[in-house]
């Protein structure tokens, strides 16, 4: 009997999801002792029809994800900049908790693949939960969301095969060359990290910080990792993918069991909007950098993850990040990728797990009050009472005031066509020139370079091949070529059958 006492579960008593205790668990309700089961036995009906609806739909983007919840601390003051209310103090303490992701593959496919993570973390602050809803990389493929829909159809399955397409790939990359900076991001042995733990995460995005006083900064967004960048080579990466798809989802998991909390260090790059006029690069174009060296990073706090989920689904899955959901003096910009981003991920939420999906508790905030929003699937919170639902002087709500001194961008123009940002030009390369040298000061990360892009291109049309190194050659000329030989080498290897020896026997078998 004490040994029950201790563990709970065993006093509970099973029932069906009415509530009604049920003796026989295991067996459905029969006619005679072997004939057809009964549609009365509802404990049946309500487990099978339970089951048939687990699954919610997958993410499009982002499907294989892990998670945990720790707390991120401030430890130095940015008050000069920043009046948002989790940065108000030295010492400030704030809970969060993160979704860690993969991009392109399904919920059941392998974390080391070579795609961008997705790092998002909810800070959950006495104002409202702010979302950084932010990647392993500091910048992106492209740089304006209406190509976002056909940009992830090429990187996901062929309409007519379903399988991954490394024409369809190829040829959307090479044909919207903005995206160079972050396919050399990519093809980096960064592209595939070691483990969660052994990555940053970048807001890419220019944000504003608005100060107390209301004027703002622009600010781009770096959490460090403390336990520095480690990655896996493509040799280990492709082990992985069968030894241990769930690599990365395991290591997070059992390292935060264990007592070993990862930690990261927040660092805000800071630009005044007089000197953002003047900088060279677009500060809302997001395939670009801005350079350490003249826009150097300044410590803000360290972000520590100490506690893993109990239920998965409930916590992890269901969690519902958005770069929408910001706090007071923390502002979006005009990036138009970002624009699309505010858009979508909250109306993809809402697709996903219904118009009340703040109310889970994994997504609650600390203090929200919204009696204007009722009703709608799944208002599990009380539905706010008999408050009113509309702004009554009778039972008035407070506001928070207004802040006069608050300064705005002005915007000035006409609409244009929707063409004026997509041009690629020479500038687009002069970043990703500069990744190629900080590979060079990294020994073997060249070679590991032109690997890991020559094992993937040579499956694409040679029409697209020819673009890709026409492409690379734009970054480094001896790049290109370099790049070319490589690949055409594994293109006559494959025609030779060569490349897989386990594939090859296996092809023949099929003949
Ligand atoms: P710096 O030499 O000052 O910075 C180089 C930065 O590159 C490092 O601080 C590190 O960023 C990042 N880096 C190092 N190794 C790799 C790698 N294998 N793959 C990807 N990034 C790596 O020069 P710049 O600031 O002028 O940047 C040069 C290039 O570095 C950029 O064009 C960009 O591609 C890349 N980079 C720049 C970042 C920035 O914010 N300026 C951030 C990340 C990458 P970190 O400390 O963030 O890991």
């Amino acid at each position: 009997m004490a040994a029950q006492a201790a563990n709970p579960i065993q006093q509970r008593v099973y029932t069906t999801s009415s509530g009604r205790p049920i003796s026989y668990a295991t067996a459905s309700q029969r006619l005679g002792n072997n004939g057809p089961i009964l549609l009365q036995d509802f404990h049946l009906i309500d487990l099978l029809a339970h089951f048939d609806r687990e699954r919610i739909p997958e993410r499009v983007v982002h499907a294989k994800g892990a998670g945990a919840y720790g707390e991120f601390e401030v430890t130095h003051d940015i008050t000069d900049i920043c009046s948002a209310d989790l940065f108000s103090e030295v010492g400030k303490k704030t809970k969060v908790a993160v979704r860690l992701s993969t991009v392109g593959g399904e919920k059941g496919s392998a974390d080391s693949a070579r795609d961008p993570r997705g790092f998002a973390i909810k800070f959950y602050t006495e104002e409202g939960n702010w979302d950084m809803v932010g990647n392993d990389t500091p910048v992106f493929f492209i740089r304006d969301g209406v190509k976002f829909p056909t940009f992830i159809h090429t990187q996901k399955r062929n309409p007519q095969t379903n399988t991954k397409d490394a024409t369809m790939f190829w040829d959307f990359l090479t044909s919207n060359q903005e995206s160079i900076h972050q396919v050399m991001q990519l093809f980096s042995d960064r592209g595939t990290p070691l483990s969660y733990r052994h990555m940053n995460t970048y807001s890419g995005h220019t944000f504003k910080f608005i100060a107390a006083d209301g004027s703002f900064k622009y600010v781009k967004m770096h959490f460090i990792s403390d336990q520095g960048n480690r990655t896996l080579n493509l040799e280990e990466a492709t082990h992985l993918a069968s030894a241990n798809p769930d690599w990365n989802t395991q290591d997070l998991f059992e390292a935060i069991a264990r007592g070993e909390y990862p930690s990261w260090t927040f660092y805000v790059q800071v630009l005044d909007p007089k000197d953002a006029e003047k900088f060279r690069w677009n500060i809302f174009d997001v395939t670009k950098v801005w350079p350490h060296s003249e826009v150097p990073l300044r410590p803000v706090g360290k972000m520590t993850l100490n506690r893993n989920c109990q239920n998965y689904f409930a916590e992890i899955e269901q969690m519902a990040v958005a770069p929408a959901h910001l706090v007071p003096g923390i502002e979006p910009t005009a990036d138009p990728m970002l624009q699309a981003r505010l858009f979508s991920y909250t109306d993809s939420q809402r697709h996903r797990l219904g118009v009340n999906y703040q109310q889970i508790p994994v997504n609650q905030p600390l203090h929200a009050y919204a009696p204007w929003q009722r009703d709608g699937q799944y208002a599990i919170n009380g539905n706010y009472g008999a408050d009113p639902n509309y702004p009554s002087p009778l039972k008035p709500i407070t506001y928070k005031p207004v802040d006069v001194n608050q300064q705005h961008e002005e915007w000035v123009g006409r609409a244009l066509n929707p063409q004026n940002f997509n041009e690629v030009t020479d500038e687009d390369f002069v970043q990703a020139t500069g990744l190629w040298h900080v590979l060079g000061r990294q020994e073997g990360q060249q070679a590991n370079f032109i690997t890991n892009v020559s094992s993937h291109l040579f499956g694409a049309d040679p029409r697209v091949r020819q673009r890709a190194y026409e492409m690379f050659g734009r970054v480094d000329k001896q790049l290109g070529s370099k790049l070319e030989v490589a690949t055409e080498h594994i293109v006559q290897d494959a025609s030779k059958n060569k490349t897989d020896e386990i594939v090859a026997r296996l092809t023949a078998r099929t003949k």
